[in-house]
């Protein structure tokens, strides 16, 4: 389908569907805004479209089959619509994505951010395969974005890649070296997105707590982290993840007396046995895990800490199983995200012995999603009665209040409690102080306090 240029802008319709991690959804979001410049117009996916994206991921092979199934929806809703795949899938199975039914074009990772080029080009007469070597890639170029249609707080992917190759995880492979954004760049943005009227940033990319080690000369998330609380370019700031060994004292110190970063880390600790952390190739040991969230939460005030456990890696028996359960019982972690090991092609830890039986995996899982639920319990319980900042995100409900309307807006604290804020003049996006009064069903609840906003140089 040979289409002019003009006859592209403006009529045609593009639908996305993207798979995976935030790092992924941003890449999609830049895409997206860079579709609407041009003045393609948006469809749902649910709908008929010109043109379909499915952007990628390959994270299980799970996830591999999920990419495929959307293939085949885009393939049934339009079997003449150029159908584009990108993102982690296409990058490290290129061969295995243009064999299924309806694709025009693969689209590597170290592509994405030329689509309009490809669009430009029009329909290929067969499948075309446009992926090259992902660890050439030196710069990242998905970065900056025209727009946050969906999101209360913005996503910035200030980093690509990963050097660390873990034996479980297939993304170096996808996603290629570490890359990151230089600091005055990060700086712009989060202006550009406060000017905007974001209040909150989440930073976030693949393994963000490189950041900055690529960088001639090199720099890294500490000098990042320092730069927006000299700036304070923004209301708050979340970093999304960060490993153990990357959350120096000084960084310990810095969040500690921080106006701007919210007192909430998310620090993968995928097993609690020295033994499975030395086979999955990870770079601390429990007792370094253990005592840095101590220290983490003996010095700063009110902080939350999550973190990623993997349930089942190969060779993990009931007793190492069960140095996993006490360590995530007696450290001060509140919520962790349980992961049953899903041996994934490609990977080290696909090939080894001692892979544990499936009902075993499902049983330790259940115990540590247990665990964390009463965990998750017991930390937002000790912060009723205490005052907190929300950023509102949605309306539940509109009820009426003598001759006045009320509406309850569900939204995050600076430390990632959910709370049901009572107040009479909110909107997405909105920050409130709230003093947090009942706990229903696990859901903290309270009342606005207007005029108790952090006042106009706390932005
Ligand atoms: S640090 Fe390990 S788990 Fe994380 S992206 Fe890199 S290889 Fe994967």
């Amino acid at each position: 389908m040979q289409e002019t240029q003009e006859n592209l802008e403006g009529r045609t319709t593009v639908a996305f569907a993207t798979l995976g991690c935030k790092a992924n959804q941003y890449d999609s979001s830049f895409l997206e805004a860079q579709l609407r410049a041009r003045r393609f117009r948006l469809v749902d996916f649910k709908e008929k479209a010109d043109i379909y994206i499915v952007n990628t991921c390959t994270v299980t092979d799970r996830a591999d089959l999920d990419s495929r199934n959307l293939i085949r929806r885009a393939a049934r809703r339009n079997p003449e619509a150029f159908k584009i795949v990108t993102g982690c899938y296409a990058q490290t199975k290129p061969g295995e994505v243009a064999r299924v039914e309806g694709v025009d074009l693969v689209l590597g990772n170290d592509k994405k951010a030329k689509l309009l080029d490809y669009l430009e080009l029009g329909r290929p007469e067969r499948p075309m395969i446009e992926v090259d070597d992902i660890f050439r890639q030196t710069e990242l170029e998905t970065f900056g974005m025209a727009s946050y249609s969906k999101n209360t707080r913005a996503f910035v992917k200030i980093q690509d890649g990963c050097n660390q190759f873990c034996t479980f995880c297939i993304i170096p492979y996808a996603r290629g070296r570490n890359r990151s954004i230089p600091i005055p760049r990060v700086l712009e943005e989060l202006r550009s997105l406060s000017e905007r009227g974001f209040r909150e940033a989440v930073l976030t990319g693949i393994h963000i707590g490189t950041y900055g080690h690529d960088r001639e000369p090199a720099t890294s998330l500490l000098e990042l982290l320092k730069a927006i609380e000299a700036t304070r370019p923004i209301h708050r700031v979340r970093v999304s993840s960060i490993d153990p060994e990357e959350v120096s004292e000084e960084m310990v110190e810095l969040f500690a007396g921080s106006r701007v970063l919210c007192p909430h880390l998310h620090i993968p600790l995928q097993a609690g046995d020295d033994e499975i952390l030395r086979l999955m190739r990870r770079r601390y040991t429990v007792a370094e895990f253990a005592g840095l969230c101590e220290r983490l939460a003996a010095r700063i005030p009110g902080l939350c800490i999550g973190t990623d456990v993997i349930v089942g890696f190969p060779y993990e028996d009931e007793a190492r199983f069960e140095n996993t359960h006490a360590l995530l019982r007696d450290a001060p972690v509140h919520y962790f995200h349980v992961f049953p090991f899903s041996p994934k092609r490609g990977t080290k830890a696909a090939q080894m012995l001692g892979q544990v039986p499936p009902t075993l995996k499902k049983a330790h899982a259940a115990r540590l999603r247990a665990l964390s639920e009463a965990k998750s319990a017991e930390f937002r319980a000790r912060f009723v009665g205490e005052e907190v900042e929300v950023l509102l995100e949605r309306a539940e409900d509109v009820c009426q209040n003598g001759g006045h309307s009320e509406a309850v807006w569900t939204g995050f604290s600076e430390n990632y409690l959910p709370v049901a804020v009572t107040t009479e003049s909110g909107f997405s996006g909105k920050l409130v102080r709230c003093r947090l009064e009942t706990k229903e069903g696990g859901t903290l609840a309270g009342k606005d306090q207007p005029g108790r906003e952090k006042t106009a140089e706390g932005l």
